[in-house]
């Protein structure tokens, strides 16, 4: 019997056990932090043997093959010492692909995963494929192929999730874009974190498709000096191409094998401009897939958008409250910024993960009134636009922020949360942080 030890108890460790004991695999979870009540719950039903708050060291390298969480990085003690005797160290999707013949749409980038992955999902459940939903998002791929009989998976794929990538093989891939993030778990080098992004496309044939973005610096940058054997399927809000994704004249149009689809930027229901790129993306595998286009247009337009995400909250005395909390670098800040159609109360702050907010200066100038740093260090913030923005106000909880924010806007002007940074110092997470914004709006 073949021993899989799985590191980390979380939705991906306690998923692949499952399917490592369906598969008649001898399976033991470990984790070094401890495993919530939920997931000792299932291990205890399906009669997989776990420890938790420590590693023994004598059950675990004895392996022929482990599965890493996402979230345990390579350097871990544990990890080394697995590497060091050669036993093969996986991802979830990596175990879990072996047992299943479902076609996958891997989808990564540096944002718009989640959205993009919702929406590619919509389009292709609301086209009649019998689909699952998986990788960061939800119940875990793994679990999902021990349990679930689905013909074909969208796949939210982090680069945490790739590095552990050897044989995995997308039918389609998309890249949304690549901008600096997590770069401490890449040894401080932007090139390794590009690189493992590029993961997803490594062992694609010439069968497969890789859709992504044709603006992006890094992506285009990566392709001058390296191939993939997928047929490209590139996207952009400025060039045209006679096979790939593009905007013109206000209409996104989509050109694959000679087959065209065209709608209406103004009729998908998602906005900005990082949207219509998300959009172009999805609709892309919509199209490969074969999906109606009637239904494809019908689903873009009734999309309801993620979460936490540009996410509408309320209209009060006119003045529209946004929460973008799930914008936790500049790049997301950005887009959001750049989506705003009037004069802005922006509330910002939080955990900066090396932010350079030069890059925001110019849609600052020009679309925000008011700046309400939300952080515990709001240095870098205010050194940043001191001078740019009239009104600057420090608050260091959301229930004032919002009452600042209300007092700061007029009519017709806007409240956005798009804090451009984690959210560590004052919440628990990006959604702790959305919620209690949606919580202090619904009680102005
Ligand atoms: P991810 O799963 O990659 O973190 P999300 O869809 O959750 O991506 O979006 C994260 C943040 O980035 C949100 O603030 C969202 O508005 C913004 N965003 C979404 N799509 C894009 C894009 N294509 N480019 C830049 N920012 C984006």
């Amino acid at each position: 019997m073949q021993r899989l030890v799985v590191l980390g108890g979380g939705e991906s460790g306690v998923g692949t056990a499952i399917l490592g004991k369906k598969q008649g695999y001898d399976v033991f979870v470990s984790d070094f932090g401890r495993i919530k009540d939920n997931y000792r719950e299932v291990l205890k039903k399906y009669e997989i043997k776990w420890e938790d708050e420590t590693h023994t060291e004598s059950l675990i390298l004895y392996a022929d093959v482990v599965m890493k969480s996402p979230g345990i990085p390579e350097k871990a003690p544990i990890v080394k010492k697995l590497l060091e005797k050669g036993i093969p160290v996986i991802s979830e999707i990596e175990f879990a692909i072996q047992f299943t013949n479902a076609k996958t749409i891997g989808i990564t980038g540096s944002n718009g995963k989640t959205t993009t992955t919702m929406l590619t999902y919509h389009l292709l459940k609301e086209g009649g494929l019998n689909v699952g939903l998986g990788g960061n998002i939800g119940k875990s791929f793994a679990w999902q192929v021990a349990e679930e009989n689905y013909d074909c998976y969208v796949l939210e794929l982090s680069s945490f999730q790739l590095d552990g990538n050897i044989n995995y093989r997308p039918d389609i891939a998309i890249i949304t874009n690549i901008s600096p993030d997590h770069l401490d778990r890449y040894d401080y080098k932007y090139e390794n974190y590009i690189a493992s992004k590029f993961r997803i496309t490594m062992n694609q044939t010439e069968n497969d498709y890789l859709i992504y973005d044709a603006d992006d610096e890094a992506i285009t940058e990566w392709f001058k000096k390296n191939k993939t054997n997928a047929q490209l399927i590139p996207f952009s809000l400025t060039k045209t191409f006679e096979n790939g994704a593009f905007i013109k004249n206000d209409t996104m149009d989509i050109i694959i094998n000679n087959e065209e689809f065209e709608m209406k930027t103004g009729e998908v229901s998602l906005e900005g401009k990082h949207n219509m790129k998300n959009a172009m993306a999805a609709t892309s595998v919509a199209q490969l897939m074969k999906i109606r286009k009637e239904t494809i247009r019908e689903s873009l337009s009734n999309f309801q958008g993620v979460e936490h995400r540009l996410e509408k909250v309320l209209k009060i005395q006119n003045v529209q409250y946004i929460n973008d909390s799930k914008a936790t670098n500049v790049n997301a800040t950005f887009f959001a910024l750049d989506s705003m159609t009037v004069p802005t109360v922006w509330i910002v702050g939080g955990v900066d993960k090396g932010n350079d907010y030069a890059e925001l200066m110019s849609l600052v100038r020009e679309k925000v009134k008011a700046i309400i740093c939300l952080g515990v260090d709001n240095k870098k913030i205010i050194d940043a636009f001191g001078n740019v923005v009239d009104m600057m106000v420090e608050v260091d909880n959301m229930r004032d922020a919002v009452i600042t924010a209300k007092h700061l806007a007029e009519k017709g002007d806007a409240v956005l949360l798009s804090p451009a940074c984690a959210s560590f110092d004052l919440f628990q997470n990006y959604e702790d942080r959305g919620n209690q914004f949606k919580a202090a709006v619904k009680n102005l």
